[in-house]
């Protein structure tokens, strides 16, 4: 069951990241990796980072990298606890280089890497031989721990859906595993959760965020960024969404055949914040014809 279930996860995820079902532990028995094998720079560096953030002695932590293992470059990255009571994170290096967000910071990175510290805190990481399946709950609660850590770092609800949104590309669910907007709902939660703390215990004003299918939007109300777009990009139809009631005396685009039709962006907006008069334009006085 073990071995259909990997070949099932195989095909059908390309690149996503998840835990469980598989025994990494005999990566390192390979004649060529302990020792040969050193953590590249940017893992150690996204470790030490997150354990500055979290508060947890990264050197209890072993990174492990591996290019060849069909699995885990499947997976992407996994936690598992060796030798008794080593923790690991393994992981495919090319996976982790090629994250990237839209707004191209390192959140999506830090993400998938606090997901398998949190499952380490967890304990989560049971014996693959006896515990093969990857646990819905399990994984949702490594994301809100990875988004709270991150939240309190700076990163806003959008950034966290930026990350999941950056290393989650398969819409199918996998077998006891989240889908990709299950992640997304469980990390604006964490966020709002980490968010209205802060606002509470340390006075701070920072932001809370509706939650819509699949996406976080800014308060407000009105008309949304479906996705990130890009200054001077023309605003269609499927690129926003109304969402909510304004404030009446609210002075900010409503309707989009009244109010958006023929406008472009001035600035740059992330996927989920709200258009104003502020930051789009008439795209023929803007483009220049
Ligand atoms: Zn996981």
């Amino acid at each position: 069951m073990i071995a259909n279930w990997s070949r099932f996860a195989m095909v059908t995820i390309t690149i996503a990241t998840h835990c469980g079902a598989q025994d990494y532990c005999g990566l390192l028995n390979k004649p060529h990796a302990v020792g040969a094998l050193p953590p590249n720079v940017t893992a150690d560096q996204i470790l030490r980072k997150l354990s500055d953030i979290a508060s947890f002695n990264s050197d209890t932590f072993h990174l492990h990298a591996d290019s060849d293992d069909g699995d885990l470059v499947a997976q992407g990255t996994a936690a598992q606890t060796c030798f008794k009571n080593q923790r690991y994170i393994f992981y495919n290096p090319a996976f982790v280089d090629q994250i990237r967000t839209k707004a191209g910071n390192d959140w999506a990175k830090l993400f998938v890497f606090a997901h398998e510290v949190a499952h380490h805190f967890n304990n989560d990481p049971l014996d693959p031989k006896t515990d093969p399946a990857p646990n819905k709950n399990q994984e949702l609660l490594a994301d809100r721990s990875a988004a709270k850590w991150l939240a309190q770092d700076g990163a806003t609800a959008l950034d966290l859906v930026d990350a999941i949104n950056a290393f989650v590309v398969n819409e199918n669910r996998v077998r006891n595993y989240p889908s990709r907007c299950e992640r997304v709902e469980g990390v604006v939660e964490a966020y709002n959760k980490e968010a209205e703390r802060e606002n509470r215990v340390l006075g701070t004003s920072r932001s809370l965020y509706d939650l819509a299918p699949c996406m976080a939007l800014e308060k407000g109300g009105g008309m949304y960024a479906r996705r990130d777009l890009e200054p001077k990009t023309p605003l269609r139809a499927s690129e926003v969404l109304q969402f909510g009631s304004p404030p009446s005396g609210a002075n900010r685009p409503l309707n989009y055949d009244h109010d958006l039709d023929g406008m472009c962006m001035a600035r740059a907006l992330q996927g989920g914040q709200l258009l104003t008069w502020d930051n789009i334009g008439v795209c023929a006085l803007m483009l220049g014809h």
